[in-house]
C-alpha cells in the first residue's frame, strides 16, 4: 500500500499492561455508542467504549480521497458496532463516509473518508458523569489554525471596512491596564466609575468624549462614527454536553441554542448593535473558547444563556449571575458555578489544548469596573425577566463562573427557568416563552446601555 503516512500513537491511560498480553475476547472492549457532531467550525466523532483501548491513527493523502485511518486494538467488531457506524449519517462538511472492518485478528480499523484535507485532534477521555471511556476525533479544516476566526469572520470584515478597528484595538489594549489597577482611585480611568451619572437621553451618540484622559483633545469634534455595541450571545452547553435534562427529556443545550438564536435575531434588527454567537449548531465549545470568542470579537458585553436545574422539582423562576471577585454570594451560586465549570469535562475538552489556551486567556484580570457593570446589567435584565416569569432570585448572584471571565468584558449568565421543574420545562419549550426571554434580555441590555454607556468609551 502506498500510504504516505504520518503515524501518531496514543494510549488511554493504564492500558500498557493490557497491551502486553494477548487480548481475550472476553476482556475486549465493547463500543457503547458512536456519536457524530457535525459543525462548520469542526466535526467531532466520539467513540464511547466500556474499557480502555489502544489506538493509533494516520492520515492518508494519496490516493485520493483523503482518509483518516484509526486502528483500534482490543475492540470487538460486532454487528452492533457495524450498525452503529453505518447509522452515523455523515451529513458533514468534512467527512464523506465512515467505514469499519476487521483489519487483523486483533485490530479493528475505522476509516473516515474526507471531503478535503483536515487537521485532526485525537484524544481519549476517562469516564465522567454518564459517559464511559471516550475516544474523540475532532476534525478541523486544515487551514483553520484558529477555529475562532471563522466564528467572528463576518463581524471583522465589516469592522475592517471602517476606521473603527483601530478604535476597537485601542480599547482592548487599554483594558488590561485598567484591569490591573486596583479600584482604590477611580480617577485615572473613567472605567473605574461605572456609576458616573449618564445624563445622555436615549442614544449615546452625542455623548462627548468625556472618556478620554485629560490630555486628549476635547475641542475638535471629529465626525467619527461610534463603534457598534458588540454583544456575544453564548448558548450554554452543546454537543457532547447536554447540560441539564428535564423529566420529559428536554435538553438544556437545545433550549439555550433556541433562545440564543432568537436573541441573535433581535440584536441584528437593532441599529448600532452587532451580535456574535459562540455556537450556532449542536457542537461542543469549551469554556475558554467561549471567552476567547468574546475577546477576539472585541465584545462590549457577554450574555450566557442557560436553563437551571435542581434536585427538587419545585424550584422555579429565572435568575441572573455575574462573576464574583472572590467567594460566592451564596452556596447555591457556588454550587451552580462549580457545576457549570464542569462542562468542559462532560463536553470533552481537549485538555492539552485547553491548558495551553487557558494560560493566555483566563488570566485573572477581574476588575471592579467589570463586575459592577455586570451587576448593573444583570439587575436591568432581571427587571424585564420579572415580567415574563417569576424570579428565582431577585438580586444578581455572584460566583466564580469561568465563562464569565473575559477580561474587561461585562458578562452575565441568565438562567432562563428551571428545566427540572415540569411546568417550567414545558414553558421553556414554547416559542412564546423563548421569545419573551430573548426580548427581556435585549430590553435589559438596552436599558442598561442607555443608563450607563461606559462600555462604549475607550
Ligand atoms: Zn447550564
Amino acid at each position: 500500500m502506498d500510504l504516505s503516512r504520518r503515524t501518531l500513537i496514543a494510549t488511554t491511560s493504564g492500558t500498557l499492561a493490557l497491551s502486553l498480553v494477548p487480548l481475550k475476547s472476553a476482556f475486549a472492549a465493547q463500543m457503547v455508542d458512536v456519536r457524530m457532531w457535525p459543525a462548520k467550525e469542526y466535526t467531532r466523532v466520539t467513540l464511547e467504549h466500556d474499557q480502555p483501548i489502544k489506538f493509533k491513527y494516520f492520515l492518508v493523502r494519496s490516493p485520493m480521497p483523503y482518509r483518516l485511518v484509526v486502528d483500534i486494538e482490543g475492540l470487538t467488531l460486532t454487528a452492533k458496532l457495524q450498525k452503529m457506524i453505518s447509522d452515523v449519517s455523515p451529513n458533514d462538511p468534512y467527512i464523506k463516509a465512515v467505514r469499519i472492518g476487521q483489519f487483523s485478528p486483533s485490530v479493528v480499523r475505522l476509516v473516515m473518508d474526507l471531503k478535503s484535507e483536515v487537521r485532526p485532534e485525537v484524544f481519549s477521555l476517562k469516564p465522567v458523569a454518564n459517559y464511559k471511556y471516550r475516544l474523540i476525533f475532532d476534525i478541523y479544516p486544515v487551514n483553520s489554525e484558529d477555529p475562532i476566526a471563522g466564528v467572528i469572520a463576518g463581524l471583522s470584515n465589516k469592522e475592517s471596512s471602517s476606521p473603527k478597528t483601530s478604535v476597537a484595538k485601542t480599547q482592548t489594549a487599554t483594558l488590561p491596564k485598567a484591569d490591573v489597577k486596583p479600584s482604590v482611585s477611580g480617577k485615572q480611568d473613567s472605567k473605574a466609575k461605572p456609576a458616573a451619572p449618564a445624563k445622555t437621553p436615549a442614544k449615546p451618540v452625542t455623548q462627548p468624549e468625556k472618556t478620554a484622559k485629560k490630555s486628549a483633545p476635547v475641542a475638535k469634534p471629529v465626525p467619527k462614527k461610534k463603534r457598534d455595541i458588540v454583544i456575544v450571545v453564548d448558548a450554554g452547553h452543546g454537543g457532547e454536553d447536554p447540560g441539564a435534562v428535564g423529566k420529559r427529556r428536554t435538553y438544556e443545550k437545545h433550549i439555550t441554542l433556541s433562545i440564543a438564536k432568537r436573541l441573535e435575531r433581535l440584536i441584528r434588527a437593532e441599529k448600532g448593535m452587532k451580535v456574535v454567537m459562540t455556537r450556532t449548531s449542536d457542537h461542543f465549545v469549551s469554556l475558554s473558547q467561549r471567552v476567547m470568542i468574546a475577546q477576539k470579537a472585541k465584545a462590549h458585553l457577554f450574555v450566557s444563556i442557560h436553563a437551571d436545574a435542581w434536585t427538587k422539582p419545585s424550584a422555579k423562576g429565572a435568575s441572573v449571575y455575574a462573576l464574583a471577585e472572590r467567594g460566592a454570594t451564596s452556596s447555591a451560586a457556588r454550587w451552580l458555578a462549580k457545576n457549570q465549570n464542569e462542562a468542559d469535562l462532560i463536553g470533552g475538552a481537549n485538555f492539552k489544548e485547553v491548558d495551553r489556551r487557558l494560560q493566555s486567556v483566563l488570566v485573572d484580570m477581574t476588575t471592579s469596573w467589570k463586575i459592577n457593570y455586570s451587576l448593573e446589567l444583570g439587575h436591568s435584565v432581571l427587571q424585564y425577566l420579572a415580567k415574563v416569569n417569576t424570579l428565582h432570585r431577585k438580586q444578581v448572584e455572584q460566583a466564580g463562573f469561568l465563562v464569565l471571565k473575559a477580561p474587561g468584558i461585562p458578562s452575565i449568565l441568565v438562567e432562563t427557568a428551571f428545566i427540572s421543574n415540569p411546568q417550567e420545562e414545558r414553558k421553556l419549550k414554547t416559542a412564546a416563552y423563548q421569545q419573551n426571554v430573548a426580548e427581556a434580555i435585549l430590553q435589559g441590555i438596552k436599558t442598561q446601555v442607555r443608563k450607563n454607556d461606559s462600555i462604549m468609551q475607550s
